[in-house]
């Protein structure tokens, strides 16, 4: 399974670096053919700095400092370039507002473009005259402020694509999905020495019945109601998805054995002590299991379900500790 997420930042810093280096290098030798040394200089030191940014960000991973970065370098060698040679250099202008957005947080994306638009103005010989220092600052101010509305919408369009993808519709749990990059996460946590973790498969005991007497909604109410109780009794570091159906999942940090098995112990209490569906009492019946030397969670998993299928056998409202089973 792959757990890495797709960092679009560092994609976009390595297009938009990389794209630019390309295009001010050739500036740089058009430069030097026409012997224009100083211009020249300039645009080979932004190259090398465009290009530093770029190799930081992949080399480090913090895409985020990198793209604040990216977008400052790109504003101040937008000015530069049109102090050194003057107002041709604002037909970059609105480029560099623009991409900023993609590279750097939008606050700062803004921040950056109005201040840009402030020095502009007070940068002698920028604009023929005071009609077309307003009509450019107009346009520019307007693409910074669009861009700015835009990246704001997009960004709440992926937080509510990634609670979509990351949270069941019913119980607003995590689900499998997010339950699968936990576990191979403890792997690799447990691999490096940050030890210990437990796990614990649940799932409701005889809830056909409880579908086949009172309906469907009233199931839902109770698988509801199950992820309220589990969430409420979990510790702050430990973590419940639902794994699907009436069955639920939960990670937690645990010393040994018994650690876990006092958890288990106390869920199955909670629940019996708590849920209620439209015919009275439901139980629920776990099994749990510590994370050993597996190298894929799936082993790790399967323990603790042939735990579960144990307590089942053993007439539910019950707990097995796969660890006891050999
Ligand atoms: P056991 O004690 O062996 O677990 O018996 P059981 O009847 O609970 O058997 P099983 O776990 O196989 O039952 C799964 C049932 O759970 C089937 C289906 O009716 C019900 N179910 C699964 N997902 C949902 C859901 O999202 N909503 C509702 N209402 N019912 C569900
Ligand atoms: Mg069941
Ligand atoms: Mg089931």
């Amino acid at each position: 399974m792959n757990t890495k997420t797709r960092d679009t930042r560092l994609e976009l810093i390595t297009l938009l670096g990389s794209t630019t280096a390309v295009v001010i290098a050739a500036f740089a030798l058009f430069r030097i053919t026409q012997g224009a040394w100083l211009a020249a200089v300039v645009d080979l030191l932004i190259v090398a700095a465009v290009l530093g940014v770029v190799f930081y960000a992949r080399a480090s991973g913090n895409s985020a400092r990198a793209g604040n970065i990216l977008c400052l370098l790109n504003s101040v060698a937008c000015l530069a370039a049109a102090y050194v040679i003057g107002p041709v250099a604002l037909t970059w202008l609105y480029l560099v507002l623009l991409t900023n957005f993609f590279l750097a947080d939008r606050r700062l994306a803004l921040g950056v473009g109005l201040a840009m638009l402030g020095v502009l103005c007070l940068m002698p010989g920028q604009f023929a005259d005071a009609f077309v220092m307003v009509s450019t600052l107009a346009t520019a101010a307007l693409t910074a402020l669009f861009s700015y509305i835009f990246a704001t919408r997009s960004q709440d369009d992926r937080v509510e694509l990634q609670e979509l993808a990351s949270l069941d519709a019913l119980t607003n749990v995590p689900n499998r999905r997010m339950m699968e990059k936990a576990l191979a996460q403890a792997l690799v946590n447990q691999k490096a020495g940050r030890c210990c973790y437990g796990l614990i498969v649940l799932d409701l005991d005889r809830f056909k019945d409880v579908n086949d007497q009172y309906g469907h909604a009233a199931g839902d109410n109770a698988i509801a109601d199950l992820a309220s109780i589990l969430r409420f009794e979990m510790r702050k570091d430990d973590h419940v998805f639902r794994f699907g159906g009436e069955e639920f999942v939960v990670l937690l940090r645990v010393n040994n054995r018994e650690e876990l098995e006092a958890a288990t112990e106390r869920l199955r209490k909670a629940v019996r002590e708590s849920l209620r569906g439209p015919g009275g009492r439901i139980t629920i019946s776990l099994g749990g299991a510590l994370l050993g030397h597996e190298a894929d969670w799936h082993d790790w998993f399967s323990r603790a379900d042939a735990a579960l299928y144990r307590a089942k056998q053993s007439g539910r409202d019950n707990y097995v500790i796969a660890e006891d089973l050999f």
